[in-house]
């Protein structure tokens, strides 16, 4: 019964948080304030009411548009609150009740905010990625989620292979997408940044080949590869080690 509403209030959180963290990913690259002004309809400039600000339901009671000039809202802000939510309410299912659940929140916060900066502006910003920096060194310092030389060589390794990739491929990379890994790096340690890199360029290059194929994107388009990386990140977190495990069980027998 107690883990029932364990379960209930992450749900809620997340509903919560994931409103929020749509603010935070729009507003930040654009350099505006996250507290204020309230958010307004961007076509008439409507003020929302609270009644309006209810995560997904407002979305459904309105049909998807604006109570004022019928402008239909984007469904990346539904979308992004009911996946932090459901990714919230998961996490004690995949790693338990232990303090670490902490750290997966903050990780699942970091996945939904940079989804929205890279899907909508195209940009890792700075702001974010230090301000989950230094979240994660506090929670490091409270929680063994991964052991410190680890942490510290993950970084490098990240940091070092992105940096590579980036010189190599004369700009492919972005220097967000560099400081990124070097902060995934950081939290997952080497083995899981590297299997980080390879899922992601795994996703990235089988959504960009169906993408091309569908007539979706073009190549001189450049797509937002934080999606990519996120996923393949969050993946690595929870599910790294078994993946490592079972690659090297069927590869090597060991
Ligand atoms: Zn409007």
């Amino acid at each position: 019964m107690s883990y029932f509403l364990g379960y209930c209030l992450l749900a809620i959180l997340g509903l919560l948080l994931g409103s929020f963290y749509n603010v935070v990913g729009l507003r930040v690259p654009a350099n505006k304030s996250i507290i204020a002004p309230r958010s307004s309809c961007p076509c008439c400039g409507h003020m929302l009411t609270s009644m309006e600000l209810i995560p997904i339901f407002s979305y459904l009671f309105q049909k998807g548009k604006c109570k004022k000039c019928n402008m239909p809202i984007s469904p990346l802000y539904p979308i992004m609150e009911l996946l932090t939510s459901l990714l919230f309410t998961i996490s004690p299912v995949l790693i338990g009740w232990t303090a670490e659940l902490l750290v997966a929140l903050t990780f699942i916060s970091l996945f939904i905010i940079l989804f929205i900066t890279d899907l909508t502006y195209m940009i890792i910003p700075d702001k974010v990625l230090l301000f989950f920096f230094c979240f994660f060194i506090i929670e490091h310092l409270f929680i063994p989620f991964v052991s410190w030389s680890d942490s510290l060589i993950g970084a490098i390794v990240g940091f070092g292979l992105l940096l590579s990739i980036a010189y190599l491929s004369k700009g492919g990379m972005g220097g967000g997408d560099i400081k990124l890994f070097a902060l995934l790096g950081f939290v997952l340690g080497w083995k899981l940044v590297l299997l980080t890199l390879f899922l992601a360029s795994l996703l990235g290059a089988t959504a960009g080949g169906i993408g091309l194929l569908a007539g979706y994107i073009n190549r001189k388009k450049p797509i937002p590869f934080a999606p990519f990386i996120m996923t393949g990140a969050l993946a690595a977190y929870f599910f790294g080690d078994e993946m490592i495990r079972w690659y090297l069980q069927i590869s090597f027998n060991i």
